[in-house]
């Protein structure tokens, strides 16, 4: 997952692309070189951000995510180097993997790939040192920290992450990995391990269909749950 295909080099046109989509999206402060170089928070704490480039710009953050073209150009108009963040959930019909590479997330997931099976072709954006976000459809997973594993977070409804081609801290850029870009593939199903580290709730019957189960003798193949 190292080689990166051709990707958009403004936050803005990016934007625009994934509204196009159906994806809601928001603008975030942006990292910006300090006078010593390093890269800090554009926003007022500077320095001192812990969460630089990775924070909401709008007043209600990701409740003002939206895929009206006309509303993310007067962003990027007041914010012309935003970082580009997209709202995971039903809002966007996704739900995203964040494999954090500096606690170990990559490892622990290439472990996981080798236990339970490897994850489908899907769309698949690198973040930095070698950590990735794994698009999926939306099945409704929590946005919770290790959630399928320590260093693998989900992000779901309520959450967000910051997409290509935004500037991380680490002076990387998020990128599109290779064949892997939304406009290349499509978010795939998330294979059940992770849909069932993830979900908020899992499928239970209902009491009707409890009720209904008891007046018809069923195999036990199909009551087990
Ligand atoms: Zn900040």
């Amino acid at each position: 997952m190292k080689a990166v295909t051709t990707n958009p080099t403004h936050t803005l046109e990016a934007a625009l692309e994934y509204a196009g989509r159906g994806w809601h999206v928001f603008p975030c402060f942006e990292p910006t070189p300090a006078p010593s170089g390093a890269l800090i928070c554009t926003c007022p704490k500077g320095a001192s951000c812990t969460q630089a480039g990775k924070h909401p710009r709008t007043p209600n953050g990701v409740k003002d995510a939206t895929t009206d073209a006309a509303q993310v150009r007067a962003w990027w108009q007041r914010w012309p180097n935003a970082n580009v963040a997209i709202a995971t959930g039903d809002r966007s019909g996704i739900d995203v993997v964040d494999v954090d590479a500096k606690s170990h997330g990559v490892e622990a997931l290439a472990k996981l790939e080798k236990e339970r099976g490897d994850l489908p072709p899907t769309v698949v954006a690198q973040t930095s040192g070698g950590g990735f976000h794994v698009y999926f459809r939306h099945t409704g997973m929590v946005s919770k920290a290790a959630s399928i594993a320590p260093g693998i977070d989900t992000r779901g409804n309520g959450g967000y992450v910051i997409a290509p081609p935004s500037l991380h801290r680490s002076g990387e850029h998020y990128a599109w990995v290779e064949r892997s870009s939304p406009s290349e593939a499509s978010p795939a199903e998330a294979p059940a391990w992770i849909r069932d580290a993830a979900q908020a709730k899992r499928p239970r019957p209902t009491p009707i269909e409890v009720m209904a189960a008891e007046k018809t003798w069923q195999p036990p193949a199909v009551v087990s749950l």
